[in-house]
């Protein structure tokens, strides 16, 4: 099933796979697959194309083409994209997000490897302590994050902006949704950001003032862009182990290649290309 293109008239069998969002020229996700085409030997292409809303339909129809392996999903189609695939994992049913598309003769299962992809960061960090933890937001990074940490049996409180969303997330999900003020910090081992506050802004925060939390607790903030968010800054002054986000982008990236391909490429493959360690090779 490899697709073929023609390449200075020397046919070149190659292997396709996309990032469908709007906008995409940000995405990271490039440079990652293509070192992790690179490492595994594979003749791949991967391809950030920015898709409307209401183009997701036919941009999904041709996934089911010839030589594609699959695509990410990102911002706005994580959601929208469930009824127009043949089938859902029990990660993508139950967090209600999809954000990895397999293609597999015609069929498209669709995933989500944020979940797994938010453990593996954790445990990467030396996070993955039991104990209470509280994630922050409730929209689809926060419901992975929820699903996630429940699938480790951990207890789990969700804090978000607007109220409603939390209690529908923890209808669907379980846990329990909690107003700030109400959550018993100081026994918190694990605080996770899963809401867009902070992204792109260094003096912003879910959460101020940062309350005491348990000794030995973690902060993890999927944001990654700015490296250093204020909430980073501030629990690593309070003496407060604290990761941002770049780990989960690796390993839910790390996940969508393997489950396209099989091929088990390192996490460091995929860190070492966001990180600009590696220059990703010309695209066939
Ligand atoms: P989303 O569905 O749009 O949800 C955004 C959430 O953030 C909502 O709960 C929203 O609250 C909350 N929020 C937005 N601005 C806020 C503010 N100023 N103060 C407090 N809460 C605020 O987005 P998403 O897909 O879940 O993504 C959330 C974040 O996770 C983004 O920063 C995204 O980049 C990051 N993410 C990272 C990774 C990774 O691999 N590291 C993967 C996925 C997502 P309301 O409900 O009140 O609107």
């Amino acid at each position: 099933m490899l697709g073929s293109v023609i390449a200075s008239g020397v046919p070149v069998r190659v292997w396709r796979t996309f990032l469908y969002a709007d906008p995409a020229a940000h995405s990271l996700s490039p440079q990652m697959h293509a070192a992790a085409f690179a490492a595994a030997g594979w003749p791949g292409r991967y391809e950030a194309r920015r898709v409307a809303p209401q183009d997701l339909p036919a941009a999904i129809g041709e996934l089911r083409a010839p030589g594609v392996l699959g695509a990410n999903l990102s911002l706005p189609h994580k959601e929208a994209a469930l009824p127009l695939l043949d089938d859902l994992s029990p990660a993508a049913r139950a967090i209600g997000a999809v954000n990895t598309v397999i293609h597999r003769d015609g069929r498209l299962l669709g995933d989500n490897t944020d979940a797994p992809g938010f453990l593996a960061a954790l445990d990467g960090a030396g996070a993955s302590a039991a104990g209470l933890s509280v994630v922050l937001g409730a929209g689809g990074a926060a419901r992975a994050a929820v699903y996630a940490l429940h699938s480790r049996g951990q207890e789990v409180l969700v804090v978000n902006r607007t109220p409603e969303r939390a209690a529908a997330l923890t209808r669907d999900l379980g846990g329990q949704a909690l107003g700030a003020a109400e959550v018993p910090w100081a026994q918190v081992r694990l605080l996770v950001n899963a809401s867009s506050a902070g992204l792109g802004d260094p003096h912003s925060s879910p959460l101020t003032p940062l309350p005491a939390l348990a000794p030995g607790a973690f902060v993890y903030d999927m944001v990654y862009k700015p490296a250093e968010t204020r909430l980073l800054r501030e629990a690593r002054a309070a003496g407060v182990r604290a990761e941002n986000g770049l780990g989960m982008l690796a390993h839910q990236a790390r996940l969508a290649f393997a489950a396209w391909t099989g091929a088990e490429v390192p996490a460091e493959v995929f860190l070492e290309a966001l990180a600009g360690g590696v220059q990703a090779p010309p695209q066939p």
